[in-house]
């Protein structure tokens, strides 16, 4: 019986040894397609007991999306476990999100990491947009930007992974891309980034801000330290312009992205950003693939080593999103100013090849709020409005028929002008509004979407009219702001 037990275990080990990854058998020379993806994964699935593998949706032009389940017993049935999501590529040009996803994959059947699953499920979807990657393109199918559609979720990609996370509520969660650091102005301001991985955490203000502050003050230390110590450089999340021609901010406050989507609900939540290559090739993809890979598994460690920690955190700062406080104040209208630290950025000179540290003047790593609203109990929404409740189903948001009682107050907004207002460089509408009490409304014709629920932050900004990251911002559903008009979406207070 002994016997048997020690053999079995060392062909499993050697077993798990030998699946080489796509990338690997091409010795780094080609990025891996969707079917050599779909292929080592169902060889995977077949050969270790550990890993189960699942179709959670299809791509737009059919392609099978796939989640990797890791769980040394039934997946998100013992409590007691943090639940954590990893997905990767939804960037169909960003390829060693996926290349690092499935090293992961390896990574973790060796045996020296089979102690993290005493703590930790853990889904993995090494590749969110297959037929973007197919093109080496950035959008998918749709010509959709997948990580600009987590709110108004149109795309079935997007919706899949939702789904996922609704199903299990993971309590972490990383979003794993590429950032290209090679563009002409920066070749012209003579220096770039040079970060084998940029991390960052949620950075809206409704987010819990416990929460925000274990990510920043521990999680992304951690990561810097852990990267460094296997041979890879760590940069903070800051997207975009050049120092001392644009201000430098920690990206963007938006919903609409993977991290802060699931940040919103009081996740623990992050995105992961490794270098891409120079021409959006195979450049250097080993070492690439290899720093996301190592990102990935540092996450995952970290969980592991405050699992109980987070766990606690996480659910506590959720219990507030299911019993909100009265009259809690959401930020609707946000922005990034300076406290007044300055910045010190290292970027790599293209002339000597060695890192320059700048101080960056024009630093706001501040989000504040421009314009509040209180949460009211709810929002009420007609029931012939099938693109809204479509969009609540989507995002399993929980909803009831409207029964009024008698101290339910219903407010409506009078949209007395469409003004706009500047979010992140872009112009977008800011109507003015006249609230009032309304009278007008039969009750049986409408359904509440009630604050009082996981969504409860999200909601607010996704129907408030004036909110900078609502609804009324996407073209999909501009319809529903009309000058001097009742907004369809009533406050029940
Ligand atoms: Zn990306």
């Amino acid at each position: 019986m002994k016997i048997f037990f020690i053999i079995l275990l060392v062909s499993i080990i050697s077993f798990a040894q030998q699946i080489k990854t796509p990338l690997e058998l091409s010795n780094y020379s080609k990025y891996t397609s969707y079917s050599e993806i779909i292929n080592f994964v169902n060889q995977i699935d077949s050969a270790s007991g550990l890993i189960n593998c699942k179709l959670i949706g299809k791509s737009v032009e059919g392609r099978e999306l796939v989640s990797l389940f890791f769980s040394n017993n039934e997946f998100g049935e013992d409590s007691s476990k943090m639940k954590v999501l990893i997905f990767a590529q939804q960037h169909g040009n960003e390829q060693s999100g996926k290349e690092g996803a499935l090293l992961l994959v390896n990574e973790l059947l060796k045996p020296e990491n089979e102690y993290l699953f005493d703590r930790i499920d853990f889904a993995l979807i090494p590749q969110m947009n297959p037929d973007g990657s197919e093109q080496n393109k950035r959008r998918n199918g749709n010509n959709a930007d997948l990580n600009r559609n987590h709110l108004i979720l149109t795309e079935p990609e997007t919706i899949a992974l939702h789904n996922l996370f609704n199903e299990y509520l993971f309590e972490a969660n990383m979003d794993v891309h590429e950032y290209y650091p090679f563009g002409e102005d920066w070749v012209k301001f003579g220096y770039r980034r040079n970060f084998d991985e940029q991390i960052g955490g949620t950075t809206n203000i409704n987010v819990s801000e416990k929460i925000r502050e274990r990510s920043n003050n521990e999680y992304l230390p951690f990561i810097k330290k852990y990267l460094n110590e296997n041979g890879f450089s760590y940069g903070p999340y800051i997207p975009g312009g050049i120092p001392g021609e644009d201000f430098l901010r920690y990206s963007t406050f938006d919903i609409n992205d993977g991290r802060q989507s699931f940040g919103i609900l009081n996740s623990f939540s992050f995105i992961q950003e490794g270098i891409n290559g120079i021409d959006y090739t195979v450049d250097n993809i080993k070492h690439r693939a290899e720093g996301q890979m190592i990102g990935m598994l540092g996450f995952l460690t970290y969980i592991y080593e405050n699992a109980a920690d987070i766990k606690t955190l996480v659910h506590s700062e959720r219990k507030k999103l299911i019993n909100p406080e009265k009259d809690e104040k959401i930020a609707i209208q946000l922005d990034h100013v300076s406290d007044g630290t300055k910045l010190e950025y290292n970027l790599l000179s293209y002339k000597t090849n060695t890192d320059t540290t700048f101080i960056v003047n024009d630093f706001r790593p501040k989000v504040i709020s421009l314009y509040d609203v209180t949460k009211p109990k709810g929002y009420l929404i007609h029931k012939d409005s099938l693109d809204l409740i479509n969009w609540a189903n989507k995002h399993n948001l929980k909803y009831f028929q409207f029964v009024k009682s008698t101290e339910d107050k219903v407010i409506e907004y009078f949209v007395n002008g469409i003004d706009s207002i500047d979010f992140e460089g872009d112009i977008i509408v800011n109507p003015s509004l006249i609230s009032r009490t309304s009278e007008i409304i039969a009750d049986e014709n409408y359904l509440i979407i009630p604050t009082n629920q996981l969504y409860g932050n999200m909601i607010v900004n996704a129907l408030e009219p004036k909110a900078m990251l609502g609804l009324v911002t996407y073209d999909k559903y501009k319809y529903l702001l009309k000058n001097y008009s009742v907004f369809p979406i009533y406050r029940l207070e």
